[in-house]
């Protein structure tokens, strides 16, 4: 047996009366823009995040965007983001004109550090992006602690975390906003691009939900040169099929970890994630770390096992970045991440037999 790094098939076919259902419904009802599937969709996120507001767009990088352009941020602006993230959080700060200020992470937990934050803040800093990374919440307090304290808007990049626990409350409704992407191979993916805004501030959200379609909130009325990132009738539809499973989903990953932190716990050289006590992780991803990382990597593949490394290139060393002047060496804890991060197998649909060989794949490559 083979053992893909994802398969999205036994998703649909789980839920595929019901998906079929709401695509049948979408197509007969003669509405496919800006409805009551995306009406009900963004009132059923909003209540699962525990957030006042939800407001449905194109992707994640536009949720990320758009949230910055509601607040006002562009040229001359600095926002604070993660060294080692997908390259999105970065561009979303980039396409509005301002700079992306990168900040090392912690160490252990991959997450934004606090302390590293407070250094990097200076007179033009607008905003924060701390990224709740592979589905384990970053620690929110004191980054809002001192984001208040200085003025700065503080935005989550949820992409990765769809249901997962701060201090017992969702991500998504820590802070001033939160961006979510429905990709498809997110927790809780769309069949397509999908992505959404969620937030507590009424202001906010009116300007979000302006924004994302031409900048009117009356047909042919704009009030400033607004996007068309609107997520529409068909992907809302399947998305409320499929968020009445993203927590019995995500439970089905937490066994998956759980499996895997135990049974690899002991082997040399491998260092597993660490799961700090204020969050309730999703595993988005489950990333182990491995100096000998590339060859661990073709050997699973000769074992039948597909791996993946999120992310190869940090955005500072990408080529949308080579105009900026940054270098090897800038940004060594990213840099080593990139160079022995290797992502597992996981997913709510990676059976026991799976994680089986897995194991058993990773503990035979490393005995030796
Ligand atoms: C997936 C992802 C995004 C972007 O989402 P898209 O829907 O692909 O635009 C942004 N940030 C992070 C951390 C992501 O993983």
């Amino acid at each position: 047996m083979k053992v893909p790094f994802l398969d999205l098939r036994p998703a649909y076919n789980e839920l595929r009366d019901e998906l079929d259902a709401a695509y049948r419904r979408v197509m007969e009802s003669g509405r496919y823009l800006l409805g009551p599937e995306l009406e009900q969709f963004e009132a059923e996120f909003a209540r699962y995040c525990e957030a006042k507001f939800c407001i449905g767009v194109g992707n994640g990088l536009d949720a990320l965007h758009l949230i910055l352009k509601g607040y006002g941020i562009g040229e001359g602006d600095e926002v604070i983001v993660p060294t080692n993230t997908f390259i999105a959080t970065w561009l979303a700060v980039t396409h509005t004109g301002a700079r992306p200020v990168p900040v090392e992470p912690d160490p252990q937990t991959f997450n934004l550090a606090p302390e590293r934050f407070e250094k990097a803040i200076s007179a033009k800093t607008k905003a924060v992006i701390p990224v709740h990374l592979y589905g384990q919440p970053a620690d929110m307090d004191p980054i809002i602690d001192i984001a208040q304290k200085r003025g700065i808007k503080v935005i989550e990049d949820s992409a990765q975390s769809q249901g997962a626990r701060y201090k017992g409350r969702r991500t998504g409704a820590l802070s001033g906003a939160a961006a979510f992407s429905f990709y498809p191979a997110k927790n809780i993916g769309a069949i397509g691009d999908g992505g959404a805004v969620t937030t507590n501030d009424p202001k906010l959200a009116d300007r979000v939900r302006m924004l994302r379609s031409y900048g009117s909130r009356k047909k042919y009325e704009h009030e400033t040169p607004g996007y068309n990132s609107r997520l529409d009738e068909l992907q809302a539809a399947f998305l409320r099929v499929k968020l009445k499973k993203l927590d019995e989903w995500n439970e089905r990953r937490r066994g998956v970890a759980a499996r895997y932190l135990n049974e690899l716990g002991d082997v040399m050289g491998l260092k597993l994630p660490c799961v700090p006590q204020w969050g309730e992780p999703v595993w988005h991803l489950f990333v182990v770390r491995q100096t000998q990382r590339d060859k661990l990597k073709t050997a699973l593949l000769g074992a039948r096992v597909e791996t993946l490394i999120h992310y190869p290139i940090p955005p500072h060393l990408s080529g949308a970045y080579a105009n900026a002047g940054w270098r090897v060496g800038d940004f060594p804890l990213a840099e080593e991440m990139a160079n022995t991060v290797l992502s597992l197998p996981m997913g709510a649909h990676v059976g026991p037999e799976q994680q089986e060989i897995v194991i058993r794949a990773v503990r035979e490559i490393c005995r030796h």
